[in-house]
């Protein structure tokens, strides 16, 4: 059991970026190494014993827990950005947010068809962009053989 309370590394900051959010800000915990390597490390615990082929997360904090877990996990590390920032092809998918809509953008072959991906990022709150992710995801993956009959 760890004798660090990850809690206490977030701060609760009302009204941000808009009126009635209350924004979790993960800064105090990424300032402070014995805290983002605990976080990294009960990740990690979470994948124990999974075979874990590629990271795959999204612009900007999720890059910041994804780059060091993936290496923690010895797996690659897949970006999901925000449109026209990927070089190669990409798939893009719009969402929904807390404040506002996006697009997220995943180069084609970022995932093979067949790996077993982990998905990370810092916070869940709509769950928008993690679903956006995940469609992204399933867009690398093969169609399905058609029926014989
Ligand atoms: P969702 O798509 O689930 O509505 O929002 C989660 C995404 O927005 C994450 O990528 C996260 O970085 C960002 N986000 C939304 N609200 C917060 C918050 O209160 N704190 C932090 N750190 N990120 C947030």
């Amino acid at each position: 059991m760890s004798e660090i309370d990850l809690k206490a590394y977030i701060r609760d900051i009302p009204d941000f970026p808009k009126p009635g959010i209350l924004f979790r800000d993960i800064t105090p915990l990424l300032a402070n190494p014995h805290a983002f390597n605990e976080a990294i490390d009960q990740m990690a615990a979470h994948c124990e014993g999974k075979k874990i082929d590629a990271i795959v997360a999204a612009e900007a904090r999720g890059f910041i827990f994804a780059a060091p877990l993936a290496l923690k996990l010895n797996c690659g590390f897949v970006p999901v950005r925000k449109p026209g920032k990927l070089p190669f092809d990409t798939h893009a998918f719009h969402y929904e947010l807390e404040y506002g809509s996006d697009t997220l953008e995943i180069h084609i072959d970022g995932v093979q068809p067949g790996q077993n991906v982990l998905m990370v990022d810092d916070l869940l709150a709509t769950g928008g962009t993690m679903k956006a992710c995940c469609n992204l995801v399933k867009r690398s993956e093969p169609p399905l053989p058609a029926a014989v009959s």
